[in-house]
């Protein structure tokens, strides 16, 4: 029998804002314990809410970066619920009128894990998503020994819900959309999206149902997961469990589960518990948002997708689409390239000598683009000095190393060590000429139509030049005095 997966997603972004959704208190990570709070976010009586446009914004910036449908009016409602972290007892959220509705998130290849990016089930797949709407998160609870402590810094925090269709159909792909999706935020400048520090957290909805069956498997929600690989274990276990149960002839009903990274496994939380009913009601302290205003603000900010800088790269600087997708994968990187190459005749030369020395000497020092020694004018001028013959690949390698390793430019480096290529026709063609004289049995044997002894005399006038000599035009100049 085999299974289909049904997998929907639920992503909460903290926005990257100065202060809280809807309070001047600022947004921290880290910072001391209850130390950034006010009367309207710790949610005391009487305190009233003022919206930050600046959220408003950054999640319609969200939804035209998604191809969202934007509402021409938005409000907000109330959550209501109890908890602990929550001490107003309600939510401020979005109900039926959220900001964004539609759009998808384009995956790329590169986005999927990398021992599945051979094996893509469909190539260039677009996730449709239901919905983005606003809210405010909640504090944060710390479970002790034998007690809790809330901090309260972090509610109040503008958090964007990004909820999805139905419609991934495995935890590699699960992958790639949190991947792809990250990486937009981080585009658009909305959101850090670090999932250690909490800035992206996800809940997952995974169903499996045998291929026969048209009708969903029973839901199962899995929360508390800090990494998009901790995304695709816990997937990857419960699509096997759910399977396995199913084989067993058990029946699945809809539960919560947890997920344990250190166990790598998933466990019961709570079951099937009767719907929620969170009584939502607009709330009367906030206004209804018409968002015309902001969409006109936002349009003249709205940042190029990493969809279309990886098309660009290709259009404008003839790189491959695997090249184009590596340099965009980092902001800085791509930005790094096209310093680099907008100025450059040889902009596919700069975007092998990035992917190949480049990244391999950041890793091997351990730094980031950001950290990097060589700015992009320079390696600029180490391939325009490569391309005008005045030094040789094999040069530019040596030179290259030391750009890294000083951070010298490489004209300083080719003076200083003299390694400059000789490209001057007379020259070479008076070494030529001397190389033919002493050598009168091979420059016979070419003529006599023996191909390989021109490589003898190459590597003889090479070896007279000290290396020097410009090698493509010592074999044309060879040639030509020999066929004389
Ligand atoms: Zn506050
Ligand atoms: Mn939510």
């Amino acid at each position: 029998m085999r299974y289909l997966t049904t997998i929907g997603l639920e992503v909460h972004a903290q926005l990257k804002t100065r202060s809280k959704m809807f309070c001047a208190c600022p947004v921290e990570f880290g910072a001391e314990p209850n130390s950034h709070t006010c009367p309207i976010c710790l949610g005391l009586p009487g305190a009233l809410p003022v919206m930050n446009e600046e959220a408003l914004r950054l999640t319609v910036l969200t939804g035209l970066m998604l191809d969202c449908d934007i509402a021409d009016v938005s409000k907000f409602d109330r959550k209501n619920y109890f908890y602990p972290d929550l001490p107003k007892n309600y939510q401020i959220s979005q109900y039926d009128m959220p900001l964004c509705s539609n759009g998808s998130v384009p995956l790329h290849d590169l986005a999927y894990p990398k021992d599945a990016q051979k094996n893509i089930a469909v190539p260039d797949k677009e996730v449709r998503l239901v919905r983005i709407h606003l809210e405010e998160d909640v504090a944060k609870s710390f479970h002790f020994e034998t007690t809790t402590g809330i901090d309260f810094n972090r509610a109040g925090t503008p958090l964007m819900e990004i909820v999805t269709q139905p419609e991934i159909t495995s935890p590699e792909e699960a992958f790639a959309f949190l991947t792809s999706l990250k990486q937009i935020l981080i585009y658009g400048g909305v959101s850090d999206a670090d999932m250690e520090k909490g800035q992206l957290r996800c809940d997952c909805n995974v169903s499996v149902r045998p291929e026969t069956q048209t009708e969903l498997g029973a839901k199962i929600e899995i929360k508390n997961m800090n990494s998009i690989s901790g995304v695709r274990h816990a997937l990857t276990y419960e699509v096997a469990r759910q399977i396995e149960a199913l084989g067993r002839g058990e029946k699945l009903e809809q539960e919560t589960r947890g997920w344990d990274d250190v166990m790598g496994e998933t466990f019961l939380m709570r079951t099937k518990e009767s719907a929620h009913d969170y009584r939502f009601f607009p709330d009367p302290d906030l206004v209804p948002v018409k968002t015309e205003g902001l969409l006109s603000d936002v349009r003249a900010r709205l940042p190029e997708s990493p969809k279309r800088k990886r098309a660009r790269f290709v259009q404008q600087y003839g790189v491959t689409a695997y090249d184009a997708g590596v340099l965009a994968n980092d902001l800085e990187l791509a930005a790094y390239f096209e310093k680099a190459a907008r100025v450059s005749k040889k902009p596919k030369a700069i975007a092998n000598w990035i992917l190949n020395d480049l990244q391999s000497a950041l890793s091997t020092a351990g730094k980031t683009i950001k950290e990097c020694p060589i700015p992009p004018e320079a390696l600029n001028e180490l391939v325009a000095l490569i391309d005008s013959g005045k030094i040789s690949s094999k040069q530019g390698k040596e030179v290259f190393a030391e750009m890294f390793a000083s951070g010298k430019s490489p004209s300083a480096i080719v003076q200083e060590r003299g390694i400059e290529q000789l490209s001057d026709t007379t020259a070479i063609e008076r070494i030529c000429d001397e190389v033919i004289a002493a050598n009168p049995k091979p420059a016979a044997d070419f003529k006599a139509g023996n191909a390989a002894s021109l490589n003898f005399l190459m590597g003889q006038v090479m070896k007279l030049s000290k290396g020097k000599a410009n090698p493509q035009m010592v074999g044309e100049i060879l040639e030509r005095k020999l066929r004389a």
